[in-house]
């Protein structure tokens, strides 16, 4: 059955509330229906493809409908479609999470699953303030960056510090500390940062059960970047005071910032790696916590002695999307992309330079297969976010700026010539915002 583009809108507005929206937006701003994914490019009901220049969500990595990802979810299809995961297991997600635990930084053995990017975030949360109870603290705080985010379930928002998600729910988010995250990609910043940083750790360390961040690029805080070394130095402090490092890598992981995983560059494993966007390619909705064998003991005992974690989510480490995700790495080791990206990123490095000369650009950023442009400060009021992303679907590209910020994030599978395109409609979008 074929549907017109304008009466799926219609029903769509009718009966759907979209998330992070003002619905009242759509009255003005079309809303899209996309008819097919092939690569990197979405194409609508009029046949108009746009380039998928921010992954659909920091999701997608190697192309949408992506053959051999679309081939092995068939497979499992016919196999396994979803099984409960309390006492049963299968196959697909013990070969997951073997890979997982030898891809990702030494020390981390142990794979929980959930099944969106929020709850790995609630579960490593959980985790750390029960293994601190479960050793006989009570340790109610956790520490998290400034301007940094990890989801907007309860106590995901509460970690986090975008204004805009968490204000209105205040009143009843847990109790979190924010510690300035540093200011630019330098050394010294790092440093600045970390001895802040300390200070909370030596008022309140024992009140504290982990400290939680975005190695390296705080994604929907506008790709703020910094510095490597302060994690190596939040790693040593954490220690010094037996605080948990939550490393959040649900959008940095899987090869985004030029590694397979951002705490790589500081030479440093955390206590807690979250993972998921990335995880399956971009296909289905999974998540996974890393955590050590340390950590897992201090949970294992007899059923009388109620150490267990008792966490659980109906669609845990559902078949399909751990076949998607083993299909994913396989991608990843059979097309040797991490080496593969690294003439991408330099490609992306050399167009940004001319973003610099631009009377309304602040800073250009990058950090592996993550490039931003920061524009002056334009009044939120101006909606500058919403023009550069009317001007380049009209040319035929995606892009979704985060406030005064046009970033780029495209699947690994983008060409030199997509690139071209994706950046040069983003720089004449930002020339013509010089006529406001
Ligand atoms: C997207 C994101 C989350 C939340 O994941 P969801 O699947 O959207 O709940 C958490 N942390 C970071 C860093 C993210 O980018």
């Amino acid at each position: 059955m074929d549907i017109d583009a304008k009466t799926l809108v219609k029903k769509d507005l009718k009966h759907i509330w979209h998330p992070c929206t003002q619905m009242k937006d759509h009255e003005t701003i079309p809303l899209i229906a996309i008819k097919s994914g092939k690569g990197v490019y979405l194409t609508d009901f009029e046949d108009n493809s746009y380039i998928d220049g921010v992954s659909s969500w920091w999701v997608n990595l190697f192309g949408h409908c992506n053959p051999y990802i679309n081939q092995k979810i068939k497979e499992q299809l016919d196999t396994l479609e979803h099984v409960i995961f309390a006492g049963f297991t299968h196959a697909p997600i013990v070969k997951l999470s073997e890979r997982l635990c030898k891809l990702s930084p030494q020390g981390l053995e142990k794979c929980f699953y959930a099944d969106n990017g929020s709850s790995a975030i609630e579960v490593a949360l959980k985790m750390s303030f029960q293994y601190h109870q479960n050793k006989g603290q009570k340790r109610p705080l956790f520490v998290s960056l400034e301007n940094s985010y990890h989801g907007e379930t309860i106590g995901a928002l509460s970690v986090g510090d975008v204004k805009l998600y968490k204000e209105v729910f205040e009143g009843i988010l847990i109790q979190t500390i924010q510690s300035p995250v540093p200011k630019n990609q330098s050394e010294e910043a790092a440093k600045v940062a970390a001895d802040v940083l300390e200070q909370i750790f030596i008022k309140n360390g024992k009140e504290i059960s982990a400290f939680i961040i975005e190695p390296l690029v705080q994604c929907a805080g506008g790709m703020h970047m910094y510095h490597p070394l302060y994690i190596t130095l939040a790693r040593s402090l954490c220690d010094k005071h037996d605080i948990h490092l939550i490393a959040d890598e649900i959008a940095v992981g899987f090869g985004r910032t030029g590694s397979m995983f951002a705490c790589e560059q500081a030479g440093v494993s955390p206590d807690f790696m979250a993972l998921s966007k990335g995880l399956t390619g971009g296909y289905l909705p999974l998540s996974v916590v890393l955590t050590t064998n340390k950590i897992y003991d201090i949970f294992y005992g007899d059923y009388s002695e109620q150490k267990a974690f008792l966490h659980s989510h109906s669609y845990t480490g559902n078949p399909l999307a751990c076949s998607a995700a083993n299909a994913t790495l396989d991608i990843f080791e059979n097309e040797n992309i991490i080496e593969k990206n690294r003439e991408k990123i330099a490609y992306i490095a050399a167009k940004l330079e001319k973003f610099k000369n631009l009377k309304n650009v602040k800073e250009v950023r990058q950090t592996g297969m993550i490039a931003a442009v920061e524009l002056s400060d334009y009044d939120a009021s101006l909606r500058i976010n919403l023009k550069v992303f009317t001007y380049a679907l009209e040319k035929g590209v995606l892009l979704r700026p985060l406030g005064n910020v046009v970033y780029f994030m495209p699947p690994f599978v983008i060409t030199c010539k997509e690139i071209d395109t994706m950046m040069d409609v983003a720089y004449e979008a930002i020339v013509s915002l010089n006529t406001l």
